[in-house]
């Protein structure tokens, strides 16, 4: 097992990750912006490094900052944790050209799912149904239009590189394509530095089922079943379920096996999530996350496993603690994500926390590095935490979940906690009636509603 851990993260995910390691009886060492230097994973590490000023380029996205950290303390592994350094196949080569290991996949695996349109590619070859759309990217010259044409519009550009719902563009009709393919390559462009764009039918009422999968180097695969994160804004999940309201234990075991099937066959190792949209029965895939999930621990309620600790563990070597008819799915767990964003507007609030209450009790769990005083820098992604709640059955669930955001007092800043107080009372939600869509709709309806 390894003895000294970098988590090349901030936030509640470096937290998270640092509190795995502790449990394991592993060092940690933080590194950090300038402005992080009060971060709750700085102060609880046994070292920790600042590789840099506070714009992430120059920090966490600083890989000969962050290795030269590494070196210095003699690590011997990498966590990368989400998003920044996470899913970068040149950064994980790095790592282990300095002897350390990238707890993650190969740089191979990397490479083939950072890439939406090879991961298409190869989630078909693999036998995954995907949703309908161009054979590859778009030829800039080619005739964009008839393939719109014959997929039926609405279609949805895509940047070959995107994430975080960056680089993707609706086309109504014929007369919004070219505008569409504008947007999503500028965005693409900026974003990512590849301004390659796919076509997809946009599906007009999918709910965004993903399964949980981790594997070891010895050829074990498992899944952990499905996370249902259709309540979304601007592409982004705001807040999570599992199991979904929406499917069946069938219906899970047969995608379930239709995904550790691809998952062997491609030699994958790691955690990873296989993101789909489900529609009429049918399951469609969009793209593979090959890292840890922000909403990864709904499954660990509901399963009782804890994945970082897994995911560690495999990284060093050691087989999989457990296999597929182990794992049993029971209750239902919900994740609320508390940005520091205003519930109306959804403009980023920072700022200084004046007071803080989390809550607490029989199954809630809040993953968070934030309290009272604390600043919220302006630099990055306003997550600041994670209300997760577990119950014996999803009414259970969601009456916990009511109780805790009642509890749950963060003052001086604005948070999304009222709009998850509402989202927690609504008929829709509480039905677990939603798709993709309904988020956007029921905001705009309450606009509209205080307009009037
Ligand atoms: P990103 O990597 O930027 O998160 P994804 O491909 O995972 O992009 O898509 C993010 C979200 O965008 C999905 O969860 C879904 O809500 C929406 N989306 C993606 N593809 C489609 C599609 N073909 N039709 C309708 N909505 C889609």
């Amino acid at each position: 097992m390894f003895h000294k851990i970098l988590i090349a993260n901030r936030g509640e995910i470096a937290l998270r990750i640092l509190r795995a390691c502790r449990e394991m009886d592993i060092q940690v060492v933080a590194v950090h912006s300038s402005a992080d230097s009060d971060a709750m994973h700085v102060r609880l590490a046994d070292e920790s490094v600042c590789i840099g000023p506070p714009p992430a380029r120059d920090s966490y996205l600083n890989m000969q900052a962050i290795l030269s950290a590494a070196d210095v303390c003699g690590v011997d592994a990498i966590h990368p944790g989400v998003g920044f350094l996470s899913e970068n196949a040149a950064f994980a080569e790095m790592v282990e050209e300095h002897g350390m290991t990238f707890i993650g996949p190969t740089p191979e695996h990397l490479r083939l799912m950072g890439d939406k349109i090879t991961a298409k590619e190869t989630a078909l070859e693999l036998g995954i149904p995907v949703v309908p759309g161009s054979d590859g990217a778009l030829d800039p010259l080619g005739d964009v239009e008839s393939l719109a044409q014959r997929l039926g519009y609405p279609v949805l550009i895509k940047a070959a590189a995107g994430g975080g719902g960056k680089g993707m563009r609706v086309a109504l009709t014929a007369a919004g394509l070219e505008d569409a393919l504008n947007f999503a390559r500028t965005e693409a462009r900026s974003c990512f530095g590849n301004d390659q764009v796919y076509m997809e039918k946009y599906l007009a009422r999918p709910r965004h089922i993903e399964i949980q999968v981790i594997a070891d180097t010895h050829g074990n695969a498992v899944h952990l079943g499905e996370r249902d994160c259709s309540l979304q804004r601007n592409h982004q999940k705001v807040w999570e379920e599992a199991p979904s309201p929406a499917i069946s234990a069938e219906a899970r075991a047969k995608l379930g096996e239709t995904v550790v099937r691809a998952i062997k066959k491609l030699g994958y190792h790691g955690v990873g999530t296989i993101e789909f949209l489900y529609e009429d029965g049918e399951f469609y895939f969009i793209e593979m996350n090959t890292r840890l999930q922000v909403e990864h621990p709904i499954t660990e309620m509901i399963t009782g496993i804890d994945l970082v600790r897994e995911q560690i563990r495999v990284a060093a070597g050691l087989p999989l603690s457990f296999r597929q008819e182990d794992i049993q799915f029971k209750g239902h767990a919900i994740e609320c994500r508390v940005n520091a964003e205003c519930s109306e507007t959804f403009m980023p609030s920072p700022g200084k926390i004046q007071d803080y209450l989390a809550p607490g009790g029989y199954g809630v769990r809040v993953d968070s590095p934030v309290y009272q005083g604390y600043q919220i820098p302006p630099y990055y992604d306003s997550l600041i935490a994670k209300l997760i709640v577990y119950g014996d059955n999803r009414e259970e669930c969601l009456q916990r979940l009511r109780r805790a955001l009642q509890e749950y007092v963060i003052t001086g800043i604005n948070t999304l906690l009222p709009l998850h107080r509402n989202l927690s009372e609504e008929t829709s939600v509480i039905m677990g009636e939603y798709d993709i869509h309904w988020l956007e709709k029921w905001l705009s309806l309450k606009i509209q509603e205080e307009a009037a």
